[in-house]
């Protein structure tokens, strides 16, 4: 799956793009993000990787503008579990493990749009990478 940023403008956001993109591909979405009103916004979006082109191309006829946001890689040999980055976390995305080690859940991390965790980190233990975009997965 990859991951799209669709940002919408103050001309655009009050219409169902998003819906009429998934009725007019028949492509199924899974919208992890929103954060939207009547100025316009952003919707973080997941997509399988061999659609992602035609979804793309869909959103952009449409005059939505769309990006593909950096993902976080973490590095365990750094992280010194201090939780930091844990209280930060808008959507809950980085837990305790039983042990106390910190947990991230990339499925629910926003990623680049959100990126409190990696300035906030005093060990560097967290990156911001651009996506795999040539598997197929
Ligand atoms: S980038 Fe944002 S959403 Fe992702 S783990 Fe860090 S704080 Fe949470
Ligand atoms: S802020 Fe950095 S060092 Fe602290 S728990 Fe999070 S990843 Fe680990």
């Amino acid at each position: 799956m990859d991951r799209i940023l669709l940002r919408f403008s103050e001309e655009n956001v009050a219409e169902p793009i998003t819906s009429q993109v998934i009725l007019e591909l028949g492509i199924p979405m899974r919208i992890v993000t929103a954060t939207v009103n009547s100025s316009g916004g952003d919707i973080l979006v997941e997509v399988p990787k061999v659609h992602v082109q035609q979804i793309v191309k869909a959103f952009q006829a449409k005059g939505v503008v769309v990006k593909f946001p950096k993902l976080i890689e973490v590095d365990s040999d750094k992280c010194i579990d201090c939780g930091a980055c844990y209280a930060l976390c808008p959507v809950d995305a980085i837990s305790y493990d039983k042990d106390y080690s910190v947990v991230f859940d990339d499925k629910i991390c926003i990623g680049s749009p959100c990126g409190l965790c990696v300035d906030a980190c005093p060990a560097r233990a967290i990156n911001l990478v651009e996506q795999q975009r040539n598997s197929k997965k």
